[in-house]
């Protein structure tokens, strides 16, 4: 008989890096809740692939942002699922000069990286306490381990995000459950349509920007009974950068 693996929850998981850790989780035999903001038709795309693949997700449509909403939807379904494993990849940045950075600019960076880690993550830590057993991953960044020009308010959030991760897995190390950052360096995804592209190639030394699968390998490894001994760690995957 196969073992019956924990629910996944992946914030973010409508397209880029939290698609490819969702597919991941999947494959891996996890059912997978899958959280996003606003991209309906892309969730549910996502959804299909993996059932088509014999994986089982469902979609859980709310703004980690938003504290209520977090609550009201993650509280009840803590009860009901084992949660097992919580992916904080939902991220957005907002990049401008310090001098003409706006308010809402820190304000919407430093709220869905930081925030949307405690009101997605406090409602599911308590029923991994009473189970002995879970995996918290962070999706910070590199910029947010060696900083980057342009990014004060997402480097201040991410190395916040990995604050975070350093003490909430001293917390919750005897309880069996490890707490982990990856940062990743550019990663091909939507968030770089905007990037100096052919400037940031030059600035990592392997000269080519990372996939998504490349950070879903790592987590769905962090995931795994196999990562069991690594805790409060931030694991760097940036072609050299950093
Ligand atoms: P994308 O912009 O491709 O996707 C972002 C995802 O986050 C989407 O699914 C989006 O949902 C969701 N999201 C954004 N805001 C919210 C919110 N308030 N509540 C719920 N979901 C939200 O990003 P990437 O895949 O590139 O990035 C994923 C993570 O990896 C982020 O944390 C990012 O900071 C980090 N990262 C990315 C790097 C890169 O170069 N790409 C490098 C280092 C770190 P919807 O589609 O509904 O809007």
């Amino acid at each position: 008989m196969t073992e019956q693996r924990s629910f996944a929850l992946v914030t973010g998981a409508s397209r880029g890096i939290g698609a490819a850790i969702a597919r991941t989780l999947a494959r891996a035999g996890h059912p997978v809740l899958l959280n996003y903001r606003s991209q309906d038709e892309l969730a549910a795309q996502i959804k299909s692939e993996i059932e088509r693949d014999g994986g089982q997700a469902r979609l859980l449509k709310f703004d980690v942002r938003d504290a209520a909403a977090a609550r009201k939807i993650l509280e009840p379904l803590a009860q009901e699922l084992p949660i097992g494993v919580v992916v904080n990849n939902a991220g957005i940045a907002r990049d401008a000069s310090f001098p003409s950075m706006d308010w809402p600019a820190w304000e919407d960076v430093t709220r869905t990286t930081l925030d949307g880690f405690f009101h997605v993550t406090q409602p599911l830590v308590m029923p991994m306490v009473r189970r002995r057993s879970g995996r918290i991953i962070n999706i910070a960044s590199i910029s947010g381990v060696i900083g980057n020009r342009g990014q004060v308010n997402y480097s201040a959030a991410k190395a916040g995000l990995i604050g975070a991760t350093r003490s909430l897995a001293l917390e919750l190390a005897k309880r069996n459950i490890t707490v982990n950052a990856v940062a990743p360096g550019p990663i091909e995804t939507d968030m770089l349509d905007d990037a100096p592209v052919d400037m940031i190639l030059k600035a990592i030394p392997m000269r080519r920007f990372g996939t998504s699968e490349e950070v879903a390998a790592l987590v769905g490894f962090l995931a795994s009974e196999a990562a069991g001994y690594i805790t409060g760690q931030v694991i760097s995957m940036s072609g050299g950068l950093g």
